[in-house]
């Protein structure tokens, strides 16, 4: 961050859940970029030290710290100049005042900032997709205001973003992409079929990427790339004007994590975004974008010799990667259903609740109950989200 001259406009920036794996990462950017930007927006939802530590650093002009036992002590605790936000519509307000937000928060909690962001016809550098996922269609018809850009933070969109003609990313079309392959790591569990008595502590060691615990757990199930799989179909596919079904999206297994995903055209090119794993990376190309940035993140060291391979998903063992495709086949409110039953199992494994075979389990009895409901305008998402929620908890009981 350097200090505004006055003949340039600073670009603001929220940086939502900057406390967590996405937030700090993006805050390393931001303190390292030789462009200006201005931080005046921090939200986290429980760390208060570390959310003080960024305001001594970044010095917002507001922050939101959602648990929080004593605003009136926390609010005395901050620099001057900084304010603490506590109204109920804090982050959908905060998110539509400055340019770029970064939704680093976790799960359905991110729906405002997305909504917030794009309805304000901002830009959107989103990492959180499960508000895309469960409010898709909510989304695509925020994504129309005037001004609003939505770019994804997520490695692999944030790869196929790059390996489509710029054309076609402005234009929202798929002219002459057959396929997308999205590349998935496999997990900690890859190439394991017994799994019955898995830990926790080996479910959160990622073989390639150091991440919060609710997405790592999702990669150990490949729930990740099951809801990556809806993701792509709502920034590619149909949902997004283009002409892509859902089976043209394919997951491939790719260990190292190098190739970040593909796009196959229709004369038989393949094209790849390749970097070492470092989510700098594409957290800085969603700031930039179109430019590109000036530091340098992930580049690859080509004098040392490696191999790259790929592989099918082993759909039997990791079933949710099936159950997700299900669920944006149904479309309505069924990706919403599986985002809030997975949010619940995960968070019942990370407890101690449940083992780590049955989040599977629960979410395809969750689904049985869906009501078939739509998603088309905001009510009904939230609707289907708690309901959802409230059948999956129903069901941690019966399964301990
Ligand atoms: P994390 O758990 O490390 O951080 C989550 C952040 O959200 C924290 O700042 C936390 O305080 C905040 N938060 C949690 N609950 C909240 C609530 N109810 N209200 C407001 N704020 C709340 O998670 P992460 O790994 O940084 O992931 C964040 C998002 O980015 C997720 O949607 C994840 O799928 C996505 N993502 C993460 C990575 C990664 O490398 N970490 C990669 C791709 C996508
Ligand atoms: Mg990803």
């Amino acid at each position: 961050m350097v200090v505004s001259d006055s003949k340039t406009r600073v670009t603001s920036v929220g940086v939502f859940g900057s406390t967590g794996s996405i937030g700090t990462q993006t805050l390393d950017v931001l303190t390292a970029s030789s462009i200006e930007y201005s931080v005046d927006v921090l939200t986290a939802g429980s760390n208060s030290e570390l959310l003080l530590e960024q305001v001594e650093v970044c010095k917002p002009k507001y922050v939101v710290l959602q648990k929080c036992s004593d605003p009136k002590g926390f609010s005395q605790s901050l620099s001057e100049g900084t304010e603490l936000v506590t109204s109920e519509n804090a982050l959908s307000e905060l998110s539509g005042i400055v340019d770029i937000s970064v939704n680093g928060i976790v799960g359905f909690a991110g729906l405002d900032v997305t909504l917030g962001s794009l309805n304000a016809g901002k830009r959107l550098a989103l990492a959180n997709k499960e508000s895309l996922i469960a409010a898709g269609p909510v989304v695509q018809k925020a994504r129309k205001t005037e001004g609003a850009e939505l770019i994804p933070v997520d490695s692999e969109h944030a790869a196929i973003h790059q390996c489509l003609r710029t054309d076609s990313v402005s234009a929202n079309v798929s002219k002459g992409v057959s396929k997308i392959l999205l590349t998935a790591s496999g997990g900690p569990f890859r190439g394991r079929t017994n799994l019955e008595n898995v830990t926790l502590e080996e479910a959160l060691n990622h073989p390639t990427w150091s991440m919060g615990p609710k997405i790592t757990v999702d990669s150990s199930t490949l729930m990740n790339k099951g809801l990556e799989v809806i993701e792509a179909f709502e920034l590619y596919g149909l949902p997004s004007g283009s002409s892509l079904e859902l089976e043209d999206i394919e997951v491939v297994v790719h260990p190292q994590s190098i190739v970040h995903s593909m796009v196959t055209y229709s004369d038989g090119s393949t094209i790849a975004h390749l970097s070492n794993p470092d989510m700098r990376l594409p957290i800085v190309y969603a700031l930039e974008f179109p430019k590109r940035s000036i530091e340098g993140f992930g580049a690859i060291d080509w004098s040392v010799p490696q191999q790259l391979s790929f592989e099918p998903p082993d759909l039997d063992t990791f079933r949710c990667l099936g159950i997700a495709y299900e669920a944006a086949k149904v479309g309505k409110s069924a990706p919403a259903w599986v985002n809030a039953a997975n949010e619940v199992a995960v968070d019942a494994f990370l407890n101690g609740q449940i083992d780590w075979i049955q989040i599977p389990s629960i979410i395809e009895s969750t689904l049985l109950k869906f009501d078939g409901g739509n998603a088309d305008v905001l009510g009904e998402v939230i609707e289907a989200d708690s309901k959802a929620r409230l059948v999956a908890k129903s069901l941690l009981d019966s399964f301990k």
